[in-house]
């Protein structure tokens, strides 16, 4: 396929809100492809991704490289470019505006296929070391002097990984149960396995529904972790299931183990490649573990027999450079709940089979545990665990279903947590603000923003500027750059990703964010690094927080 149909494809739709008449399109576009690798690009690029989220590679392009290149295939100043995306708001749109008006055409004799775009970002990706800045600037003036406005608009899009179509997994799911006349939650259950829906794309266009079915899960690809509901209360639970399996609930970050053919590879719950950032658990994993396993558990932080706070934990597993020194600082333990293979898939197991199968695999030792799991249906032996849990600088008690298989992805009723409450909420960083004065090289302000879950818009409600330290302004100065779609003077908009958990004294009314609402003094507790940009918390959480306080003031 060529890149132009794919480009003009995005122009339509683009203007398309209705989400039924998106997956038909897009359902009809897949049809439309020549071959696998050509459904596979469309089913990723068209979410703006290049690469499944768990896949380590990727193209490392930011906006600075994309002036560069813009600039050497026009001849446009870099300035002139920066007042476009002023203009515009959008650097894809800008991309657009700059080819259209080049003073020097390089008419290329090449015409972009969806094929060679991914050829070309696979080669950027693979890049690495000093030289490969120029290369990649090489490789994307390559690119645009091949592309026409339009597909240059929808190539720089790709590149940031936004492509403000609307199109999201719920769409592609819907798309390829449409063009392939396959169930959508078949179509589910294989992502949720896979977290590729190329490949699933592929796989229900081949064999139909037993192409979908004969997806299993795979050592060393991540599955979607199996997610908690809140419980109002532990007799309620009692009241619906006979017994419930207790353990605690752990106050650090998910972790998905995969251990085999003598290689580990652990996922955080956001599916990122972890592995990396903990060298010194991965060894005990070789020696805790037998070979041909999938673990599912909490990584806590812990000194001098007490858990640390669990942004320390996320810290951990967000490092990248001097990682020992940082082992040595926060000192980390695991502790396992959960099997979902073992030389084959454990998934469809209920939860007490599998606790079997777990208590097998795992020789626990100093760092490597298997989390304690009583299975009771007395109200006094979960209060007292509880307590036990509070007491011991934890969450509180999950409450789990013994009976129940491990259904990847879900938040149901299988799970419950019960916590201590605390009056915080998640929230969406969208912008941001650089400082003044001492800290003038770090973002020290940022722009939160709620989901409003019907239109899938994120809404502004306000600022945080309090609760950093200037450690924390550094490292996520560093994280946010890479993220920055735009500056206007001081102001910076950042392509959404991570979410903050903020604390603040009231919910407003007002005029001046679009969600209608306003945080009074809020101040950043930490960053949830766990949390994708859709777990935030939603417009309807913000009102209903706000009509509790009014209550409670009348
Ligand atoms: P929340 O992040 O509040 O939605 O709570 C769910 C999270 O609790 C899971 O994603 C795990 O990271 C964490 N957790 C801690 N202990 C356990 C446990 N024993 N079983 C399951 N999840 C746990």
């Amino acid at each position: 396929m060529l890149f132009k149909n794919f480009a003009e494809f995005c122009n339509v739709v683009e203007k398309i809100s209705s989400t039924i008449e998106l997956a038909s399109r897009v359902a009809a576009l897949m049809k439309s492809a020549e071959d696998d690798e050509d459904l596979y690009n469309i089913s990723l690029f068209l979410m703006g991704k290049v690469y499944p989220s768990w896949d380590e590679r990727e193209l490392g392009v930011g906006i600075g490289l994309i002036y560069e290149a813009l600039e050497n295939v026009s001849g446009i100043k870099k300035s002139k470019i920066e007042d476009l995306v002023r203009e515009h708001g959008d650097l894809g749109i800008a991309a657009e505006k700059v080819l259209q008006n080049r003073a020097m055409v390089t008419l290329s004799s090449e015409e972009l296929t969806i094929k060679r775009v991914r050829e070309i970002f696979d080669e950027i990706a693979g890049l690495v070391g000093e030289r490969s800045r120029k290369r990649k600037i090489l490789l994307l003036t390559g690119l645009y002097a091949a592309a026409s406005p339009i597909e240059a608009r929808y190539l720089t899009r790709l590149i940031l990984g936004e492509m403000r179509l609307g199109i999201g997994e719920g769409i592609v799911r819907d798309a390829i149960s449409k063009a392939f006349n396959v169930p959508t939650d078949l179509v589910e259950r294989a992502y949720m396995i896979t977290n590729d829906l190329g490949k699933v794309a592929i796989a229900a266009k081949r064999e139909g529904i037993s192409g979908l079915k004969q997806i299993k899960v795979q050592l060393h690809i991540p599955i979607r972790m199996m997610l908690a509901q809140n419980a109002e209360s532990a007799k309620e639970v009692l009241e619906e299931v006979q017994k419930v399996a207790v353990e605690w609930k752990f106050d650090g970050g998910r972790i998905q183990v995969h251990y085999g053919n003598g290689k580990v590879t652990v996922y955080s719950r956001r599916l990122e490649n972890i592995t990396n950032a903990i060298p010194e658990v991965v060894e005990e994993i070789k020696k805790c573990l037998s070979d041909g396993v999938i673990l599912d558990g909490e990584v806590i932080a812990v000194k001098d027999g007490k858990p640390m706070p669990f942004q320390h934990v996320l810290r951990r597993l967000r490092r990248k450079h001097e990682i020992a020194k940082m082992a040595e600082k926060i000192p980390l333990k695991v502790y396992f709940f959960d099997i979902v293979y073992r030389n084959g898939e454990l998934i469809d197991l209920p939860l007490k089979e599998r606790r079997k199968h777990l208590e097998e695999v795992v020789k626990s030792g100093e760092v490597i545990k298997i989390a304690d799991q009583v299975v009771t249906s007395d109200l006094n032996v979960i209060e007292s665990i509880f307590k036990a849990a509070i007491d011991a600088g934890h969450e509180g008690v999950m409450l789990k279903n013994p009976e129940s298989p491990y259904i990847p992805g879900k938040r149901g009723k299988n799970w419950l947590k019960l916590k201590i409450v605390r009056e915080t909420l998640d929230l969406v960083v969208v912008g941001g603000e650089w400082g003044e004065g001492k800290r003038s090289q770090w973002i020290s302000s940022f722009e939160l923003a709620c989901v409003d879950p019907t239109s899938g818009k994120l809404l502004n409600v306000g600022k945080v500027a309090t609760g950093f330290t200037d450690e924390d302004l550094e490292e996520f100065t560093e994280l946010f750059k890479p993220l920055i779609v735009r500056q206007v003077g001081k102001r910076v908009e950042f392509i959404p990703k991570y979410v903050f958990e903020v604390a603040y004294q009231e919910i407003q009314k007002s005029p001046k964010y679009e969600s209608g609402y306003a945080l009074r003094f809020p101040r950043f507790v930490r960053i949830r690094d766990d949390k994708d940009v859709d777990e935030a918390d939603t417009i309807e959480r913000i009102e209903q927080v706000f009509r509790s306080q009014f209550g409670e003031k009348k």
